[in-house]
Parts: structure tokens; sequence; C-alpha cells
């Protein structure tokens, strides 16, 4: 070994000891400020409610309080960014959707990599959705919402939160289970998509339980189906899709909670245990159970079990948006 290789071999062994020694003195006093939960959709939307849900049983148990905040655009794609460029403190979290597994194939350039650029804390919660009307759409069940797509289908619109939203994804897989092709239209989450809907400025809208359920039980908007295979407990009277001729129509909408990369381990530790106490917080299992969405079983709750899960559903997801030829640039 040269002394210049020799030199650079012991700065090295130094920065790397240094890393974890810093790593271990910044986790013995995180967190000493709030925290910032970035949520990829706009304010009011399915998974701006799960995370105000649970931002205030980990602030108590953090000890700060967890600041939500909303970083829209792109399907998600922007706040992945954002997060991924943040400092690795802990300061900054994430959450997203099963957006994170289908970016990938669905952006060209995508500016982040779900499976290099972060820390894993742990998978959240699982949430069915429901395909709505507006309230005052002709189509009464889904036998005539099929009749009136076939005879109108180039007057109906279809919302969605963008490229790569779960609202895409399923209004995509709906389009291709009917063979039809509507006028879809983008928006920055299912929240002001919803807005739309109750004023009656867009038709269809495929959204999460955990923004629809309460609508749906008020008759605010029409439902046609559960995107499950077995009807769900908070809206027994509503039939599955596929129950009513979409044979294996299902989605389920997945979400994880992430960190920047090289977070301190002893942090994302903290965390994770304040995700877990935020799941099993007897208010939130209530609120969730309401909304017919589940906690995922513990060992999801975890940095290994959601970063197995991304991949397998980086796997899973990549080659179907590839056959479907959809990407944005
Ligand atoms: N439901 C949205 C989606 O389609 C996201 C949101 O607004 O929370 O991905």
């Amino acid at each position: 070994m040269t002394p210049h290789n020799k030199t650079l071999k012991t700065l090295k062994t130094v920065l790397l000891a240094c890393a974890l020694a810093c790593g271990a003195v910044q986790a013995q006093t995180y967190p000493d400020k709030p925290i910032t939960l970035v949520v990829p959709f706009a304010a009011g939307g399915p998974t701006d409610v799960v995370a105000r849900m649970i931002a205030i049983p980990m602030g108590k148990s953090l000890g700060q309080t967890v600041l939500v905040e909303n970083t829209v655009g792109a399907g998600g794609t922007i706040a992945a960014s954002r997060v991924a460029r943040s400092a690795p403190n802990g300061y900054t979290l994430f959450i997203h959707h099963m957006g994170m597994a289908t970016a990938p194939a669905l952006y060209k350039k995508l500016p982040f990599d779900p499976l290099k650029d972060f820390e894993y804390i742990g998978q959240v919660v699982d949430v069915p959705m429901t395909m709505l009307a507006r309230k005052d759409f002709p189509a009464n069940n889904f036998a005539e919402l099929q009749s009136y797509i076939k005879a109108n289908k180039d007057k109906v619109s279809l919302a969605n939160a963008g490229l790569g939203a779960v609202s895409h994804l399923c209004g995509l897989l709906f389009m291709s289970a009917l063979e039809t092709d509507l006028t879809t239209v983008p928006y920055k989450g299912t929240g002001p998509a919803m807005n739309d809907l109750l004023g009656g400025q867009v038709d269809l809208l495929c959204d999460q339980t955990t923004q629809t359920v309460p609508l749906i039980k008020e008759a605010r908007v029409k439902v046609y189906g559960v995107t499950t295979l077995k009807r769900l407990s908070a809206l027994p009277n509503v039939p599955t899709l596929d129950e009513q001729g979409l044979k294996g129509f299902e989605v389920k909408v997945w979400h994880g909670m992430y960190a920047a990369k090289d977070t301190p381990a002893a942090i994302i530790d903290k965390i994770n245990a304040a995700l877990r106490v935020a799941l099993q917080d007897p208010m939130v299992k209530q609120r969730l159970a309401d909304l017919s969405s589940d906690v995922p079983p513990m060992d999801k709750v975890t940095p290994a079990g959601l970063r197995t899960h991304l991949e397998a559903e980086i796997k899973k997801w990549s080659p179907v948006i590839r056959k479907a030829g959809i990407y944005a640039d």
C-alpha cells in the first residue's frame, strides 16, 4: 500500500468511526425538536387522513410534535424526492402508499430510487378502495354504470391523484376490466378530486375508504362496489366489484413509513417504536376499523417487513405497468 493509500484508508476509518459515534450521540438526544411527516398528496385526502391519525400518538411517544406537511404533485414522486434529499437525522419522515412501488416503472426519469435512497421504518395500514360517482350521476348501480359507459363513453370523466396514485391504478384496472377508455382528470390528491366529485364537476373516482366511508354512509356520493374480494364490515350493503362480474378485481392499498438513507439505526428504532405504539392505540384502531382499514401484523411494522414488501411489490407491478405501456417523462 502506498503512503497516500494508507492515509486515505486511515481517514476513511476515522470518518466511519465518527459517523457511528455522532449517530449514537444524535440518537441519544433524538428527538429534541418537532418532526415533519411528509404526505405526498393534498390535505384532506386518504393518505393525509392516515398521517394525521398516527401523527398525534407518535408525537406523544416521541415527546415531540409530529407536524404533517403536504408536498404534492406527480403522483407522490415530488415528496419522495424531497425526503430522499433531506438530512438523514430523523426529523423528516415520509408516509406513502404503494405508489412507492409503481413509480420506478411509471416514471422514466425518477429522481430517487425507492430501494437505495431511504431507510425503512415499517408498514402502516392496508386500506381498501371504493368505486364512486357524483350523487346525480345517471347510473344507480354497477349494471347501469356499465350500460351508461357503453353508450356515453366520451362524456364520462374519471378523476385521479396523478400518475402512479392508487386512484390512477384503480381507474386503469377498472377501464381495462370494462374494456373502455374514459377521460381522466388528474388532481394533486383525491382530497381535491373528491371536492369536485361532490361539486358535480367530475363523474367517477376510485378512492380509499379512509376518505370515502363517511361520504357513502351520508349518501353524498353514489357507490358501485368495493375493491376487495370480500364485502367490508363498514359497508356491508355495498357489493364487491368481483361479485358483480369483475372477477378477481382486487386493490388493497398498503402504506409505508420512510426516512432518508443513512438515518442512524438507533433513530429509526425510536421512530419504529413510536409507530408501533400509534398503530396499537385503541382510538386509532377503532377509527381504522370504522373505515374497514387494517393494521398489518406487527412483524410487518418493521424496517425489514417494509423493505421486503416494497421489493416484492416493485417486482409485481413493474412488468404489469410495462406491459400496459403507461409512462411519464
Ligand atoms: N387517494 C390518493 C391516491 O389516489 C392519494 C391521496 O390523495 O391520499 O393515491
